[in-house]
């Protein structure tokens, strides 16, 4: 197989995992069993794939990339119970993968491009998932992770924690990838939580608002978008001053509540 920087196409964020030892320790903290079905997103050449075709129930593999194709099914034609589906992570129904009742653990190294963009997607549909451990830019897992009160916590950390219990696992250094990617990556664990937002739409649109200038109060951020929101973080018992980067998910769905619930004042 040929390996390096040859044929990697960066459009698609194509860095390829070379490292043994960090494809194991993935591999491990993902911990596949002969009772799941897992789905692989992006496998490239393989590298978690072949780990992952030994341990695993089912392993099915979505990859964008039509020329990764036969080199995949030559690799893995031996393994019975290994799927590739050549399409894009951005537009398939990840719902038509799961047989029956049976849900999905989610598996990738995803391209740096679009994996927040891949993130957004998963919300729609967190109740097929068991869990998913994913490989992000280091950057993109600190936002995701941020805690209340700083600066990296944005619209993406709301909706995670909206929809997943989050834990960062581990970093992986630049140089265990070919090409060398110029960001060091993070291993992240997703597990749903059953937190159910109501009306999930509104949600979405308050939290993006109220983070819509980062510098401006809660408030100021609201009020054009929802006349009603004084009144609402009045009644939800949030300081009006505060920024987005301050509240916690306790506090967003209450207010989004509360914005639901109170009337609009002319
Ligand atoms: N899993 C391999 C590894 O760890 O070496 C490759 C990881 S590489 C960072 C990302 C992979 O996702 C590439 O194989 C790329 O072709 C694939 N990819 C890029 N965009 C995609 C999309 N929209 N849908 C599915 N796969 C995509």
């Amino acid at each position: 197989m040929r390996s390096g920087n040859s044929f990697a196409k960066k459009s698609l964020g194509q860095n390829f995992l070379e490292d043994r030892g960090v494809i194991e320790k993935i591999v491990r903290a993902f911990d596949p069993t002969l009772e799941d079905t897992v789905l692989e997103i992006g496998p490239g050449r393989g590298a978690l794939t072949e780990l992952l075709v030994e341990r695993a129930g089912r392993v099915c593999a979505l990859e964008f990339d039509r020329e990764l194709v036969p080199l995949l099914e030559d690799r893995f034609r031996e393994h019975g119970n290994f799927t590739l589906v050549q399409g894009d992570a951005l537009k398939i129904d990840f719902r038509d993968i799961v047989q029956g009742s049976k849900k999905l653990r989610l598996i990738a190294n995803l391209p740096y491009n679009i994996s927040t963009a891949i993130l957004q997607r998963l919300f729609s549909c967190a109740d097929i998932f068991e869990d998913c451990v994913l490989m992000f830019q280091r950057e993109v897992a600190e936002r995701i992770t941020a805690k209340p009160s700083t600066s990296e916590r944005g619209y993406l950390t709301v909706l995670i924690e909206a929809h997943f219990s989050v834990e960062r696992l581990f970093d992986v250094p630049a140089t265990a990838f070919r090409p060398v990617p110029k960001v060091w990556s993070s291993v992240v664990r997703l597990v749903p939580n059953d937190r159910s937002v109501p009306n999930v739409k509104l949600f979405r649109e308050i939290v993006a608002a109220g983070f819509a200038q980062k510098r401006k109060t809660i408030l100021n951020n609201l009020k054009m978008r929802y006349p009603n929101s004084g009144l609402a973080l009045l009644s939800s018992g949030i300081d009006a001053r505060r920024r987005a980067e301050t509240l916690t998910l306790d506090e967003w769905l209450r207010l989004a509540e509360g914005i639901e619930a109170t009337p609009f004042l002319s």
